[in-house]
């Protein structure tokens, strides 16, 4: 048996797209390797030099985990939420017929829960729609996605799942402002990871280790991750 690493992880540009409610990141050059050649480091023979990049962004940019704080001003921020909570068992459901801004109701689970061989029972579920290959990375993305419903996410924490994933920045339709799925994991207490990529290639292949832990940032109400999935093959 060997194992299979796949990087569920969208790349941090400057000014990429960003959810309507959110700004986009600045990601610049602060030192170059030119300009601190200036700084006299190491050895005349031998000189020194070194780069650095400038991140102002929010807690929320690419590929990230929504801390429970988000949205519940008595839940855990990021730093507070157990390491534990942020990998384990996980499966990821075919949803590719849902439409852009289609709705992913309980009957698409259960379908789609039938079709992965894997009865979900605490795992974390991942959902395919196609929506980053049919869009990234036109701006279009961050109003296309599709929505959970409130009865979907009630089906995820009946099952035990605290945690699911979806591609683009929510997990709610961007048309329009109920936001019924972050309503029921605030009040569930479950919680979710936003614009995974790659999630094609974990479809058909059930069980297998998902991975996306959080920047220990204090009061985070988020986190930018480096999510990846372990398959064992
Ligand atoms: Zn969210």
């Amino acid at each position: 048996m060997s194992q299979r690493i796949i990087d569920l992880s969208l790349p941090m540009t400057d000014n990429m797209p960003a959810h309507k409610l959110f700004q986009s990141p600045v990601i610049l050059p602060a030192l170059s390797h030119e300009q601190t050649k200036d700084f006299g480091l190491g050895i005349p023979e031998d000189r020194m030099t070194f780069a650095t990049n400038y991140l102002g962004m929010l807690d929320h940019v690419g590929t990230h985990v929504d801390a429970l704080y988000h949205t519940n001003p008595d839940g855990a921020s990021v730093d507070e939420m157990p390491l534990e909570m942020f990998f384990g068992k996980a499966v990821c459901f075919d949803l590719t017929h849902i439409p852009d801004l289609g709705e992913i109701d309980v009957d698409d689970l259960k379908a789609a829960e039938e079709k992965s061989g894997i009865r979900v029972d605490g795992h974390i579920v991942l959902f395919n729609t196609g929506l980053h290959e049919r869009h990234y990375p036109n701006p279009e993305v961050v109003r296309s996605n599709p929505g959970l419903t409130a009865e979907a996410t009630h089906w995820l924490a009946d099952r035990g799942s605290r945690a699911h994933g979806v591609e683009g920045p929510s997990t709610d339709l961007p048309s329009n402002d109920l936001f019924p799925s972050h309503r029921v994991c605030r009040d569930r207490g479950i919680f979710h990871w936003e614009w995974l990529v790659n999630l094609e290639e974990l479809v058909g292949k059930g069980e297998f280790t998902f991975y996306g832990v959080p920047l220990l940032i204090q009061g985070g109400s988020g986190s930018p991750v480096r999510a990846f999935a372990v398959l064992e093959e």
